[in-house]
C-alpha cells in the first residue's frame, strides 16, 4: 500500500515524505473527511507530525491533483484521494454524510454540458442533494 503511495508521489516529482505517506493514507481509509478531521487521523498514528504540517501537506497534495478537495455549498472543505475519475457526491442536507456516484465507467456523459458557450469543458462536478439512509430513518420514527 505505502509503496503506491510513493510511487504516486514519485509520478508528480513530489519527495517521499512520512507526512504525506501518513495523510494519504488517512484520506484512503477515509475519504470525505474535513481538514480536522484529517488532522486527528494522521496524529493518531503519527503524534509528532504537526498541525501545519498536515495543512500544508493537504496544499501541496491538492495542488499536484493527488488529492481532491471538495466543498459542497457552504459546508467545510473535505478531502479524498479518489482523484481524476470525474466522479460525483450526494450529500446529505441533515448531517452533511457524503458518498461517491460514479460516472459511467469510462464515458462521462455529464461533460456533454447542453449549452457549453463554446468553453472546452473537462470536468464536470455534480452535487446530489438529499438526505441520507440514517437521517431518513431518523425522521420516520421521530
Ligand atoms: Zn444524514
Ligand atoms: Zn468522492
Amino acid at each position: 500500500m505505502t509503496s503506491d503511495f510513493e510511487a504516486q508521489l514519485r509520478a508528480v516529482s513530489m519527495r517521499v515524505t512520512r507526512p504525506r505517506l501518513a495523510v494519504l493514507a488517512a484520506l484512503r481509509d477515509h475519504p470525505h473527511v474535513d481538514t480536522d478531521a484529517v488532522i486527528a487521523l494522521v496524529r493518531a498514528n503519527h503524534p509528532t507530525i504537526s498541525h501545519q504540517a498536515v495543512y500544508d501537506v493537504l496544499r501541496a497534495l491538492t495542488d499536484a491533483g493527488l488529492v481532491r478537495r471538495i466543498q459542497p455549498g457552504r459546508a467545510t472543505a473535505r478531502y479524498e484521494s479518489r482523484v481524476g475519475d470525474n466522479h460525483h457526491h450526494v450529500v446529505c442536507r441533515s448531517c452533511g454524510a457524503i458518498a461517491d456516484v460514479d460516472c459511467v465507467v469510462g464515458h462521462a456523459p455529464c461533460l456533454t454540458a447542453s449549452d457549453d458557450h463554446g468553453f472546452v469543458v473537462d470536468e464536470a462536478e455534480v452535487v446530489y442533494w438529499g438526505t441520507c439512509p440514517d437521517c431518513a430513518t431518523e425522521r420516520i420514527s421521530q
